[in-house]
Protein backbone atom coordinates (compact mmCIF):
# COMPACT_ATOMS: atom_id res chain seq x y z
CA UNK A 1 0.00 0.00 0.00
CA UNK A 2 1.50 3.46 -1.03
CA UNK A 3 0.15 6.31 1.28
CA UNK A 4 1.80 8.96 -0.85
CA UNK A 5 -0.01 11.46 -3.35
CA UNK A 6 1.27 11.47 -6.75
CA UNK A 7 3.62 14.21 -8.00
CA UNK A 8 0.35 15.38 -10.25
CA UNK A 9 -1.56 15.64 -6.64
CA UNK A 10 1.28 17.02 -4.96
CA UNK A 11 1.24 19.90 -7.66
CA UNK A 12 -2.27 20.49 -7.36
CA UNK A 13 -1.72 21.02 -3.34
CA UNK A 14 1.02 23.50 -4.66
CA UNK A 15 -1.02 26.06 -6.65
CA UNK A 16 -3.57 25.54 -4.90
CA UNK A 17 -1.78 26.78 -1.62
CA UNK A 18 0.01 29.02 -3.76
CA UNK A 19 -3.31 30.47 -4.75
CA UNK A 20 -4.55 30.61 -1.72
CA UNK A 21 -1.20 33.06 -0.13
CA UNK A 22 -2.04 35.51 -2.55
CA UNK A 23 -6.08 35.95 -2.04
CA UNK A 24 -6.67 35.14 1.90
CA UNK A 25 -5.69 38.28 3.86
CA UNK A 26 -6.70 38.37 8.01
CA UNK A 27 -10.32 39.70 7.23
CA UNK A 28 -11.47 37.08 5.29
CA UNK A 29 -9.74 34.23 7.40
CA UNK A 30 -12.41 35.81 9.69
CA UNK A 31 -14.73 34.51 7.80
CA UNK A 32 -15.49 30.96 8.61
CA UNK A 33 -16.39 32.29 11.99
CA UNK A 34 -18.74 35.01 10.88
CA UNK A 35 -18.70 34.46 7.53
CA UNK A 36 -22.90 34.84 6.92
CA UNK A 37 -22.07 38.40 8.18
CA UNK A 38 -20.86 39.82 4.77
CA UNK A 39 -22.38 38.15 1.89
CA UNK A 40 -21.30 40.42 -0.72
CA UNK A 41 -17.72 39.72 0.58
CA UNK A 42 -18.30 36.18 0.50
CA UNK A 43 -19.79 36.62 -3.27
CA UNK A 44 -16.60 38.39 -4.27
CA UNK A 45 -14.44 35.26 -3.01
CA UNK A 46 -16.36 33.20 -4.73
CA UNK A 47 -16.55 34.67 -7.69
CA UNK A 48 -12.42 34.75 -7.62
CA UNK A 49 -12.83 30.93 -7.07
CA UNK A 50 -15.27 31.07 -9.75
CA UNK A 51 -12.82 33.06 -12.03
CA UNK A 52 -9.98 29.73 -11.78
CA UNK A 53 -12.61 27.58 -12.54
CA UNK A 54 -12.41 26.25 -8.61
CA UNK A 55 -16.35 26.30 -7.49
CA UNK A 56 -16.80 23.15 -8.64
CA UNK A 57 -13.37 21.56 -9.33
CA UNK A 58 -15.10 18.19 -9.50
CA UNK A 59 -17.91 18.22 -12.01
CA UNK A 60 -17.16 17.61 -15.60
CA UNK A 61 -15.86 19.66 -17.43
CA UNK A 62 -19.11 20.50 -19.72
CA UNK A 63 -20.76 21.86 -17.05
CA UNK A 64 -17.88 24.50 -15.46
CA UNK A 65 -15.55 21.94 -13.56
CA UNK A 66 -12.33 20.31 -14.14
CA UNK A 67 -13.09 16.77 -13.76
CA UNK A 68 -10.67 16.57 -10.71
CA UNK A 69 -10.79 13.08 -8.84
CA UNK A 70 -11.87 12.17 -5.40
CA UNK A 71 -8.42 12.54 -4.06
CA UNK A 72 -7.54 15.13 -5.97
CA UNK A 73 -11.11 17.08 -4.65
CA UNK A 74 -9.83 16.17 -1.21
CA UNK A 75 -6.24 17.67 -1.51
CA UNK A 76 -8.08 20.96 -2.90
CA UNK A 77 -10.59 20.92 0.23
CA UNK A 78 -7.61 20.39 2.78
CA UNK A 79 -5.78 23.29 1.54
CA UNK A 80 -8.95 25.56 1.63
CA UNK A 81 -10.13 24.35 4.69
CA UNK A 82 -6.18 25.04 6.39
CA UNK A 83 -6.63 28.48 5.16
CA UNK A 84 -9.96 28.99 6.58
CA UNK A 85 -11.20 30.07 3.31
CA UNK A 86 -15.05 30.75 3.38
CA UNK A 87 -17.68 28.46 1.89
CA UNK A 88 -19.92 31.02 1.35
CA UNK A 89 -22.81 28.45 0.24
CA UNK A 90 -20.87 26.25 -2.12
CA UNK A 91 -21.62 23.33 -0.34
CA UNK A 92 -25.04 23.15 -0.99
CA UNK A 93 -25.30 24.44 -4.51
CA UNK A 94 -21.74 22.17 -5.43
CA UNK A 95 -22.64 19.01 -3.33
CA UNK A 96 -25.91 18.91 -3.57
CA UNK A 97 -28.03 21.27 -6.27
CA UNK A 98 -25.42 20.51 -9.25
CA UNK A 99 -25.31 17.19 -9.23
CA UNK A 100 -28.62 16.36 -8.90
CA UNK A 101 -29.57 18.56 -11.42
CA UNK A 102 -26.85 16.52 -13.35
CA UNK A 103 -28.61 13.67 -12.98
CA UNK A 104 -32.58 14.09 -13.36
CA UNK A 105 -32.63 17.49 -14.95
CA UNK A 106 -33.99 17.98 -18.51
CA UNK A 107 -31.50 19.90 -20.81
CA UNK A 108 -32.84 22.93 -20.88
CA UNK A 109 -32.78 22.73 -16.66
CA UNK A 110 -29.22 21.95 -16.74
CA UNK A 111 -28.79 24.96 -19.72
CA UNK A 112 -30.57 27.45 -16.90
CA UNK A 113 -28.79 26.37 -13.64
CA UNK A 114 -25.28 24.71 -14.10
CA UNK A 115 -23.81 27.73 -15.42
CA UNK A 116 -24.83 30.40 -12.44
CA UNK A 117 -23.30 27.69 -10.12
CA UNK A 118 -19.95 27.82 -11.36
CA UNK A 119 -19.65 30.94 -12.00
CA UNK A 120 -21.50 32.06 -8.80
CA UNK A 121 -24.10 33.92 -10.50
CA UNK A 122 -26.76 32.13 -7.88
CA UNK A 123 -26.59 31.24 -4.61
CA UNK A 124 -28.72 27.90 -3.62
CA UNK A 125 -30.08 26.88 -0.62
CA UNK A 126 -31.41 23.48 0.80
CA UNK A 127 -35.42 23.22 2.08
CA UNK A 128 -35.21 19.85 3.42
CA UNK A 129 -35.98 20.33 7.66
CA UNK A 130 -39.00 21.20 8.32
CA UNK A 131 -40.14 21.70 12.43
CA UNK A 132 -41.56 18.48 12.90
CA UNK A 133 -39.31 17.05 10.45
CA UNK A 134 -35.49 16.50 10.75
CA UNK A 135 -33.81 13.45 11.48
CA UNK A 136 -37.36 11.87 9.96
CA UNK A 137 -36.77 13.69 6.65
CA UNK A 138 -40.21 11.77 5.18
CA UNK A 139 -42.37 12.77 6.94
CA UNK A 140 -42.15 16.60 6.21
CA UNK A 141 -45.56 18.20 5.58
CA UNK A 142 -45.35 20.85 3.21
CA UNK A 143 -47.30 20.39 0.25
CA UNK A 144 -47.08 20.55 -3.66
CA UNK A 145 -50.62 20.60 -5.54
CA UNK A 146 -51.13 20.69 -9.05
CA UNK A 147 -52.95 23.53 -10.57
CA UNK A 148 -53.31 23.09 -14.64
CA UNK A 149 -49.61 22.56 -15.63
CA UNK A 150 -47.98 24.48 -12.53
CA UNK A 151 -47.23 23.50 -8.74
CA UNK A 152 -48.83 25.71 -5.78
CA UNK A 153 -46.67 25.28 -2.86
CA UNK A 154 -47.44 25.87 0.93
CA UNK A 155 -45.81 25.11 3.77
CA UNK A 156 -42.49 26.02 5.72
CA UNK A 157 -38.54 25.04 5.53
CA UNK A 158 -36.38 25.49 8.20
CA UNK A 159 -32.56 25.64 9.73
CA UNK A 160 -32.16 26.88 6.15
CA UNK A 161 -28.03 27.93 5.83
CA UNK A 162 -27.29 31.00 3.74
CA UNK A 163 -30.75 31.54 4.11
CA UNK A 164 -30.86 35.40 3.81
CA UNK A 165 -28.62 35.82 1.12
CA UNK A 166 -29.77 32.67 -1.06
CA UNK A 167 -31.21 33.38 -4.41
CA UNK A 168 -32.79 29.57 -5.18
CA UNK A 169 -33.90 26.75 -3.25
CA UNK A 170 -33.82 23.44 -3.84
CA UNK A 171 -36.70 21.76 -1.81
CA UNK A 172 -38.56 18.74 -1.16
CA UNK A 173 -42.72 18.90 -0.82
CA UNK A 174 -45.46 16.31 -0.52
CA UNK A 175 -47.13 16.31 -3.65
CA UNK A 176 -49.41 12.82 -2.98
CA UNK A 177 -50.80 12.97 0.44
CA UNK A 178 -52.07 9.19 0.18
CA UNK A 179 -49.37 7.73 -1.08
CA UNK A 180 -47.11 6.02 2.08
CA UNK A 181 -44.44 8.57 2.95
CA UNK A 182 -41.38 8.06 1.18
CA UNK A 183 -43.56 7.56 -1.79
CA UNK A 184 -45.50 10.58 -2.07
CA UNK A 185 -42.55 13.10 -2.20
CA UNK A 186 -41.32 15.32 -5.13
CA UNK A 187 -38.13 17.52 -5.80
CA UNK A 188 -38.29 20.97 -6.92
CA UNK A 189 -36.49 24.02 -7.68
CA UNK A 190 -37.61 27.00 -6.67
CA UNK A 191 -36.65 30.38 -7.45
CA UNK A 192 -37.06 32.56 -3.59
CA UNK A 193 -38.12 35.47 -5.50
CA UNK A 194 -41.30 34.17 -6.22
CA UNK A 195 -44.14 35.88 -5.06
CA UNK A 196 -45.75 34.21 -1.85
CA UNK A 197 -42.24 33.41 -0.48
CA UNK A 198 -40.86 34.89 2.89
CA UNK A 199 -38.41 34.81 4.90
CA UNK A 200 -37.50 35.17 8.65
CA UNK A 201 -34.12 35.01 9.48
CA UNK A 202 -32.79 32.47 12.85
CA UNK A 203 -29.52 33.68 15.08
CA UNK A 204 -27.57 30.85 15.84
CA UNK A 205 -26.10 29.93 19.28
CA UNK A 206 -23.18 32.57 18.68
CA UNK A 207 -25.69 35.21 17.67
CA UNK A 208 -25.25 34.72 14.31
CA UNK A 209 -27.61 34.55 11.14
CA UNK A 210 -27.03 31.14 11.06
CA UNK A 211 -30.27 30.24 9.08
CA UNK A 212 -33.48 31.10 8.64
CA UNK A 213 -36.90 30.14 7.98
CA UNK A 214 -38.95 30.20 4.92
CA UNK A 215 -42.89 30.54 3.95
CA UNK A 216 -44.69 29.62 1.26
CA UNK A 217 -48.19 30.77 0.85
CA UNK A 218 -49.48 29.51 -2.60
CA UNK A 219 -46.98 30.18 -4.18
CA UNK A 220 -46.56 29.13 -7.83
CA UNK A 221 -44.23 26.94 -9.31
CA UNK A 222 -43.85 26.52 -12.91
CA UNK A 223 -43.98 23.13 -14.45
CA UNK A 224 -40.14 22.95 -15.10
CA UNK A 225 -40.06 23.82 -11.22
CA UNK A 226 -40.09 19.96 -10.62
CA UNK A 227 -37.07 17.94 -11.04
CA UNK A 228 -37.34 14.15 -12.10
CA UNK A 229 -40.44 12.41 -11.81
CA UNK A 230 -43.19 13.09 -9.83
CA UNK A 231 -43.33 11.15 -6.16
CA UNK A 232 -39.93 9.79 -6.65
CA UNK A 233 -38.43 12.66 -4.60
CA UNK A 234 -37.44 10.94 -2.01
CA UNK A 235 -35.26 8.77 -4.18
CA UNK A 236 -33.87 11.56 -6.14
CA UNK A 237 -32.83 13.21 -2.57
CA UNK A 238 -31.12 10.17 -1.06
CA UNK A 239 -29.30 9.61 -4.45
CA UNK A 240 -27.71 12.77 -4.62
CA UNK A 241 -26.61 12.54 -0.48
CA UNK A 242 -24.64 8.91 -2.16
CA UNK A 243 -24.05 10.56 -4.85
CA UNK A 244 -22.07 13.73 -3.29
CA UNK A 245 -18.42 14.12 -4.49
CA UNK A 246 -17.38 17.64 -3.48
CA UNK A 247 -17.49 17.94 0.14
CA UNK A 248 -15.48 14.78 1.45
CA UNK A 249 -14.62 16.16 4.70
CA UNK A 250 -11.12 16.80 5.93
CA UNK A 251 -8.90 17.20 8.70
CA UNK A 252 -7.27 20.73 7.03
CA UNK A 253 -9.36 23.19 9.35
CA UNK A 254 -8.69 20.84 12.82
CA UNK A 255 -4.76 20.77 11.99
CA UNK A 256 -4.66 24.76 11.04
CA UNK A 257 -6.04 24.81 14.61
CA UNK A 258 -3.60 22.94 16.19
CA UNK A 259 -0.96 24.63 14.53
CA UNK A 260 -2.38 28.21 15.49
CA UNK A 261 -2.56 26.99 19.10
CA UNK A 262 1.03 25.37 19.16
CA UNK A 263 2.31 28.90 17.51
CA UNK A 264 0.87 30.53 20.22
CA UNK A 265 2.23 28.42 22.45
CA UNK A 266 5.53 28.82 21.41
CA UNK A 267 5.58 32.55 20.67
CA UNK A 268 3.90 33.95 23.98
CA UNK A 269 5.80 32.24 26.38
CA UNK A 270 2.95 30.96 28.05
CA UNK A 271 3.44 27.30 29.93
CA UNK A 272 0.68 24.78 29.03
CA UNK A 273 -0.36 22.48 31.78
CA UNK A 274 0.47 18.94 31.21
CA UNK A 275 -2.94 18.07 31.42
CA UNK A 276 -3.77 20.33 28.22
CA UNK A 277 -0.15 19.96 26.90
CA UNK A 278 -1.85 15.89 26.83
CA UNK A 279 -4.84 17.03 25.14
CA UNK A 280 -2.78 19.05 22.26
CA UNK A 281 -0.56 16.28 21.76
CA UNK A 282 -3.91 13.78 21.54
CA UNK A 283 -5.75 15.68 19.39
CA UNK A 284 -2.58 15.91 16.98
CA UNK A 285 -3.06 11.97 17.03
CA UNK A 286 -7.08 12.33 16.45
CA UNK A 287 -6.23 14.89 13.42
CA UNK A 288 -4.06 11.99 11.76
CA UNK A 289 -6.75 9.61 12.43
CA UNK A 290 -9.18 11.80 10.56
CA UNK A 291 -6.87 12.45 8.13
CA UNK A 292 -6.58 8.70 7.01
CA UNK A 293 -10.32 8.48 7.70
CA UNK A 294 -10.97 10.88 4.54
CA UNK A 295 -8.91 9.60 2.74
CA UNK A 296 -10.55 6.05 3.00
CA UNK A 297 -13.58 7.78 2.21
CA UNK A 298 -12.01 9.50 -1.26
CA UNK A 299 -10.20 6.30 -2.53
CA UNK A 300 -13.57 4.41 -2.31
CA UNK A 301 -15.20 7.07 -4.41
CA UNK A 302 -11.96 6.90 -6.87
CA UNK A 303 -12.53 2.95 -7.42
CA UNK A 304 -16.00 3.70 -8.15
CA UNK A 305 -17.55 2.86 -4.72
CA UNK A 306 -20.03 4.48 -2.71
CA UNK A 307 -19.16 5.12 0.88
CA UNK A 308 -21.62 5.22 2.84
CA UNK A 309 -21.09 4.05 6.65
CA UNK A 310 -17.44 4.82 6.34
CA UNK A 311 -18.73 8.61 5.35
CA UNK A 312 -20.85 8.47 8.54
CA UNK A 313 -17.96 7.45 10.89
CA UNK A 314 -15.44 10.58 9.11
CA UNK A 315 -18.55 12.91 10.31
CA UNK A 316 -19.14 11.70 13.55
CA UNK A 317 -15.42 11.52 14.80
CA UNK A 318 -14.38 14.91 13.03
CA UNK A 319 -17.10 16.94 14.03
CA UNK A 320 -16.86 15.79 18.23
CA UNK A 321 -12.94 16.38 17.31
CA UNK A 322 -13.65 19.86 16.17
CA UNK A 323 -15.56 20.28 19.90
CA UNK A 324 -13.27 18.66 22.04
CA UNK A 325 -10.18 21.06 20.17
CA UNK A 326 -12.27 23.85 20.46
CA UNK A 327 -12.60 22.74 24.08
CA UNK A 328 -9.06 22.50 24.57
CA UNK A 329 -8.22 25.70 22.90
CA UNK A 330 -10.65 27.54 25.08
CA UNK A 331 -8.06 25.80 28.68
CA UNK A 332 -5.21 26.81 26.85
CA UNK A 333 -6.16 30.37 26.34
CA UNK A 334 -7.44 30.80 29.57
CA UNK A 335 -9.35 34.34 29.89
CA UNK A 336 -8.09 35.61 26.65
CA UNK A 337 -10.41 32.53 25.22
CA UNK A 338 -13.56 34.12 26.24
CA UNK A 339 -13.07 36.79 24.02
CA UNK A 340 -15.38 37.83 21.01
CA UNK A 341 -13.98 39.21 17.70
CA UNK A 342 -13.79 42.86 18.15
CA UNK A 343 -12.01 42.47 21.59
CA UNK A 344 -8.58 44.49 20.95
CA UNK A 345 -7.32 42.33 23.84
CA UNK A 346 -7.96 38.54 21.94
CA UNK A 347 -5.72 36.18 20.94
CA UNK A 348 -6.08 34.06 17.59
CA UNK A 349 -8.40 36.27 15.80
CA UNK A 350 -10.85 35.65 18.84
CA UNK A 351 -11.80 32.29 17.08
CA UNK A 352 -12.46 29.74 20.22
CA UNK A 353 -14.99 31.55 22.10
CA UNK A 354 -16.69 31.84 18.86
CA UNK A 355 -15.71 27.75 17.58
CA UNK A 356 -16.84 26.64 20.64
CA UNK A 357 -19.98 27.78 20.30
CA UNK A 358 -20.31 26.99 16.68
CA UNK A 359 -18.70 23.46 16.70
CA UNK A 360 -22.01 22.61 18.50
CA UNK A 361 -24.52 22.78 15.75
CA UNK A 362 -21.87 20.69 13.28
CA UNK A 363 -22.97 17.36 15.35
CA UNK A 364 -26.53 18.59 14.30
CA UNK A 365 -26.31 19.78 10.57
CA UNK A 366 -25.93 16.77 7.91
CA UNK A 367 -27.40 14.36 10.44
CA UNK A 368 -26.78 14.08 13.85
CA UNK A 369 -24.52 12.15 16.04
CA UNK A 370 -26.89 9.81 17.21
CA UNK A 371 -28.03 9.35 13.08
CA UNK A 372 -24.33 8.32 12.04
CA UNK A 373 -24.24 6.09 15.04
CA UNK A 374 -27.43 4.31 14.00
CA UNK A 375 -25.58 3.96 10.63
CA UNK A 376 -22.46 2.11 11.78
CA UNK A 377 -24.47 0.06 14.23
CA UNK A 378 -26.47 -1.30 11.35
CA UNK A 379 -24.59 -0.80 8.08
CA UNK A 380 -21.31 -0.99 9.39
CA UNK A 381 -21.32 -3.54 12.19
CA UNK A 382 -24.24 -5.57 11.23
CA UNK A 383 -26.48 -4.63 14.95
CA UNK A 384 -30.25 -5.48 14.15
CA UNK A 385 -32.05 -1.81 14.28
CA UNK A 386 -32.90 -1.22 17.61
C1 LIG B 1 -26.01 24.59 11.51
C2 LIG B 1 -27.15 23.85 10.86
C3 LIG B 1 -27.40 24.03 9.52
C4 LIG B 1 -28.48 23.38 8.91
N1 LIG B 1 -28.73 23.63 7.59
C5 LIG B 1 -29.79 23.06 6.99
C6 LIG B 1 -30.13 23.38 5.63
O1 LIG B 1 -29.45 24.19 4.98
N2 LIG B 1 -31.22 22.80 5.09
C7 LIG B 1 -31.98 21.89 5.77
O2 LIG B 1 -32.93 21.38 5.18
N3 LIG B 1 -31.71 21.57 7.06
C8 LIG B 1 -30.64 22.14 7.69
N4 LIG B 1 -30.34 21.84 9.00
C9 LIG B 1 -31.27 20.98 9.75
C10 LIG B 1 -30.66 19.62 10.11
O3 LIG B 1 -30.60 18.79 8.97
C11 LIG B 1 -31.55 19.02 11.21
O4 LIG B 1 -31.44 19.88 12.35
C12 LIG B 1 -31.12 17.62 11.60
O5 LIG B 1 -31.38 16.73 10.55
C13 LIG B 1 -31.85 17.14 12.87
O6 LIG B 1 -33.22 17.32 12.76
P1 LIG B 1 -34.06 18.07 13.90
O7 LIG B 1 -33.37 19.36 14.21
O8 LIG B 1 -35.48 18.12 13.46
O9 LIG B 1 -33.90 17.17 15.19
P2 LIG B 1 -34.73 15.82 15.51
O10 LIG B 1 -34.73 14.95 14.31
O11 LIG B 1 -36.05 16.21 16.10
O12 LIG B 1 -33.81 15.17 16.61
C14 LIG B 1 -33.87 15.55 18.00
C15 LIG B 1 -32.95 14.62 18.77
O13 LIG B 1 -33.42 13.26 18.67
C16 LIG B 1 -32.41 12.43 18.17
N5 LIG B 1 -32.97 11.40 17.28
C17 LIG B 1 -33.89 11.59 16.30
N6 LIG B 1 -34.17 10.44 15.66
C18 LIG B 1 -33.38 9.50 16.25
C19 LIG B 1 -33.19 8.09 16.04
N7 LIG B 1 -33.86 7.44 15.08
N8 LIG B 1 -32.29 7.44 16.83
C20 LIG B 1 -31.58 8.11 17.79
N9 LIG B 1 -31.74 9.42 18.05
C21 LIG B 1 -32.62 10.11 17.28
C22 LIG B 1 -31.48 13.34 17.38
O14 LIG B 1 -30.17 12.79 17.26
C23 LIG B 1 -31.52 14.61 18.23
O15 LIG B 1 -30.61 14.51 19.29
C24 LIG B 1 -29.29 22.48 9.65
C25 LIG B 1 -29.04 22.28 11.01
C26 LIG B 1 -27.98 22.96 11.62
C27 LIG B 1 -27.74 22.74 13.07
Amino acid sequence: MDLRLTAEQERLRAEVRAWLATVMHAEIEGFPYSEEEDPAALRAFNKLLAWNGWIAPAWPREYGGMELGAVEQLVFGEEMAYARAPNGGRGPAVGYAGPTIMLAGTDEQKRRHLPGITNWDVVWAQGFSEPGSGSDLASLTTTAIRDGDDWILNGTKIWTSHAHYADWMYLLARTDPEAPKHRGISYFLLDLKAPGVSFQPLLNIAGRKGFGQFFFDNVRMPPDGLLGEVNRGWYLATTTLDLERSNIANAGGARRTIDDLCGYLRESGVRASTVNRHRLAGHAVEVAVVTMLSYRVASMLAMGAVPNQEASLLKLFLSELDQRIANTGLHLLGAYGQLMPGSPLAKLQAQFALTYLTTVPRTIAGGTSEIQRNIIATRGLGLPRG
